[in-house]
């Protein structure tokens, strides 16, 4: 591991070179790099975290249509927020996004806060993210630390270790500190981000591209692809879950889920842990199966584990609207006229499987 004392590049002469790479080839034309605003930057990077920026673009620009000022969405009720976020994954982003966005509504009236402290106070942002939203936007120098920059850091360094390890990180959190410029340091942190997502390449990096290449040590070394070091592998456990998908006249149950937790203030198809609890929660329901059909099953993996679910799809033949709606938090979604509320991924993936199965009828 190099320590960053033994770094032989002038700080000048890498954040120059970074940022002289940027003014030719750096992305300019985002959505949300028109007419910046620490709120569009601040969106733009929830959303990019986890997140490609072509996957994230189509949701930025309608989620901004939507929810065009903070105070717009302090007052929107959270169902419409995740709906706005349906497909995009990683929910509590939106559910820390909405509270952010009420905090500020209501401490700093509505305008985003420009103290690194308070802006790092907020659900949902972290250092790096303070960062980015301030610097981005406004030019405050804060250096950023995200998963591009880390690699980037990582090779031209030879910072070996996982980044995850507090020790790693300490150390790219330094190198990122002593790095960056207070002059233009927009276009440095942008850059630095750019280049990790397009020369500077978890796989195949494009270093005859890179401005920085001359002193990266893993490039000198030919060994970009040891750095930064990989997580240690630990087994994900498997588990199992039943969906019940009730269906009648192109309408299905959906549960809401509680707020915690995994898919946290989702709707969902009533879940269960065995086929045996389903049936009796049919049989306590007093519901009478006249057809079932199975859908297929598939994984959905979630970061510790992974849950292997069936959909058991039941036509229901005589309905008691009482008797299954008597939980407030179910509802009959209609397949036709779909209402505006988020979704959990494998909700989304039965409904698109469910099509085919109603046409058929
Ligand atoms: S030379 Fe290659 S490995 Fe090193 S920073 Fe540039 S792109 Fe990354």
């Amino acid at each position: 591991m190099t320590s960053t004392e033994s770094l032989k590049v002038s700080t000048a002469s890498f954040s120059s070179r970074i940022i002289t790479w940027y003014d030719k080839f750096g992305r300019k034309q985002l959505p949300w790099q028109q007419a910046k605003t620490p709120y569009k930057v601040w969106v733009s990077e929830i959303m990019l975290q986890q997140t490609q920026v072509s996957t994230v673009i189509p949701y930025y620009i309608k989620f901004m249509e939507r929810f065009p000022s903070i105070e717009a969405l302090a007052h929107a009720p959270q169902d419409e927020v995740l709906h706005y976020w349906t497909g995009l994954g990683y929910y509590a982003r939106a559910r820390n996004l909405h509270k952010s966005a009420q905090i500020i509504n209501k401490d700093f009236q509505g305008l985003f806060p420009i103290d690194f402290d308070n802006v790092l106070a907020l659900p949902g942002i972290g250092r790096s993210t303070a960062g980015a939203v301030l610097s981005l936007s406004l030019g405050h120098p804060y250096s950023i630390l995200d998963g591009n920059v880390k690699r980037v850091l990582a090779r031209h360094s030879a910072i070996g270790g996982w980044p995850g390890q507090k020790v790693v990180e300490n150390q790219l959190w330094e190198l990122t500190d002593k790095l960056t410029p207070i002059q233009d340091v927009q276009k440095y942190n942008q850059a630095m981000m750019d280049m990790g997502a397009t020369i500077c390449t978890r796989s195949k990096p494009a270093c005859e591209q890179c401005p920085v290449a001359i002193d990266c040590e893993a490039q000198l070394i030919g060994r970009q692809n040891e750095f930064p070091g990989k997580k240690p592998k630990k087994i994900t456990p498997e588990k199992n879950a039943w969906m019940l998908v009730l269906v009648k006249n192109k309408q299905v149950i959906l549960e809401k889920r509680p707020p915690t937790g995994i898919w946290g203030g989702l709707w969902c198809f009533p879940e269960f842990s065995s086929r045996q609890d389903l049936d009796e929660y049919m049989q306590i329901k007093g519901i009478k199966i006249s057809q079932e059909e199975s859908l297929p099953g598939f994984r959905h993996t979630f970061s510790h584990f992974h849950l292997d679910i069936t959909p058991v799809l039941i036509n229901l033949d005589s309905w008691d609207d009482k008797q299954i709606m008597e939980d407030k938090s179910s509802v009959w979604y209609n397949l036709s006229n779909p209402p505006k509320v988020g979704l959990a991924a494998a909700t989304e993936r039965i409904l698109a499987s469910l099509g085919s199965v109603l046409n058929k009828e």
